[in-house]
């Protein structure tokens, strides 16, 4: 076979046993149920890349295509993958007094969420392998992301949401071409529903960790994060996990570029974050489980991190292990606390999820868990204006308006 992208996948890999499957054919779970990721050959890879290739390249991930599945350049469906900015929490450091915290903010990405990195993917392999038809449950962003790439690749789509999933989410799912559901359960019932319909309607199952390739995509944030730090990476990433796909995609990242050599200073300390209303994986942390319990009455106003079940659950714990990380719940309250005062005082409109890791650093600099001279990225996983939003404006008569001293006097 002839290959137009210079990738260097090899196989797809258990992440349990190791065991071996070929690339290049349809494929969910392994034989044990557990998550296939892909491996490269990385001495071929290395050889064909260096750093400096990359810096000619568009700014978008796939500049990164050695290091990702697609053989076929016709088969990369593209809405504007580019790369996230840094920006500087400014408020956050001088109240801590912390050297540097700097948000990664992937509210920039098409659909305004950081989905759009692993369904990208997920959808130009679905038309690579041919699939036709794809479906999944989502909490609201990876629904939107499947839609707009489905529609964008002809591949026909099914989004089914828990019925309090964000109005806005539901709209834009629909809006953007998926036959969408709303239904009386969490994200893990609406993934039963999806995987047990695997015969009678013909789909492909996207849910999370259940196809090799969204975990691919969500990759890219380590690799261009590694990159955006010359290679030298941070100290600490607070990562806000739902299904982990990010934090366990970013760890894979770091240790690729680790084996080709390009990472040789200490990797960052990997945490995970999740909400005080739906934290298995800092439950099983603090227990010094392998693996998390499910979660009972998952709650939160963080949306994209209330999964009571994650099947990837003991990647994440690894890679925290690994890493010298630590997993940590926040209160809905501070969360929404943090994302006003940022809002305030740095000008970035972060999600519930990103305001998380926020409010996670102020209570681990408190628990001193983490260090003031340590560098810290945020990642601000969705654009704010997605979700509800307080409103904090006032009313007034235009005919009959208030003093103008009355106006600019208001200190509130
Ligand atoms: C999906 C999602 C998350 C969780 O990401 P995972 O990689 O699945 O853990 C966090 N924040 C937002 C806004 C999301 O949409």
């Amino acid at each position: 076979m002839l290959f137009d992208c210079e990738t260097f996948v090899s196989h797809l890999e258990c992440s349990e046993t190791g065991e071996r499957y070929p690339a290049d054919q349809v494929a969910n779970l392994s034989k044990t149920g557990k998550p296939l990721l892909v491996r490269y050959d990385l001495d071929q890879l290395v050889v064909a890349l260096t750093p400096d290739t990359l810096q000619s390249r568009l700014p978008e991930f796939w500049r990164y295509r050695e290091f990702l599945p697609v053989r076929h350049k016709e088969n990369i469906v593209r809405l504007g993958e580019v790369m996230t900015p840094l920006l500087n929490a400014g408020s956050l450091e001088r109240q801590l007094g912390q050297r540097e915290v700097v948000v990664k903010d992937e509210g920039r990405l098409p659909t305004g969420s950081f989905k759009a990195r692993g369904l990208a993917l997920a959808v130009s392999m679905a038309k690579e392998l041919g699939i036709t038809r794809m479906a999944m449950p989502t909490n609201g962003n990876a629904g939107a992301a499947l839609a707009a790439y489905c529609s964008k690749a002809g591949i026909e789509s099914y989004v089914f949401c828990p019925d309090d999933t964000p109005d806005m989410n539901i709209r834009e799912i629909a809006l953007m071409g998926a036959h969408t559901y709303t239904a009386d359960g969490l994200i893990n019932d609406c993934g039963r529903f999806v995987t047990a319909g695997i015969d009678q309607a013909s789909w492909f199952d996207t849910s999370t960790l259940k196809e090799p390739y969204r975990i691919e995509g969500k990759k890219t944030m380590g690799l261009e994060l590694a990159e955006q730090y010359n290679w030298e990476l941070p100290d600490v990433i607070l990562y806000p996990t739902g299904g982990g796909t990010g934090l366990i995609g970013m760890w894979k990242a770091f240790e690729e570029l680790t084996a080709i050599g390009w990472l040789t200073g200490k990797l960052p300390r990997m945490v995970s974050v999740q909400a005080s209303g739906c934290a298995p994986i800092v439950d099983a942390w603090e227990r010094n489980l392998t693996q998390a319990e499910p979660w009972q009455n998952a709650s939160t106003v963080a949306a994209g991190i209330r999964v009571p079940v994650a099947i990837g659950d003991f990647l994440i714990l690894n890679a925290i292990r690994e890493s010298n990380g630590f997993a940590i719940a926040v209160d809905d309250k501070d969360i929404i606390a943090t994302q006003h005062d940022i809002a305030q005082q740095d000008g970035l409109l972060l999600c519930p999820e990103g305001a998380a890791t926020a409010a996670a650093l102020i209570q681990a600099r408190e628990r001193k868990l983490i260090d003031p001279d340590e560098r810290v990225v945020l990642f601000n996983c969705a654009i704010g204006l997605k979700y509800p939003m307080p409103n904090d404006s006032q009313s007034m008569s235009l005919a009959n308006p208030p003093a103008y001293a009355e106006i600019v006097n208001q200190s509130s």
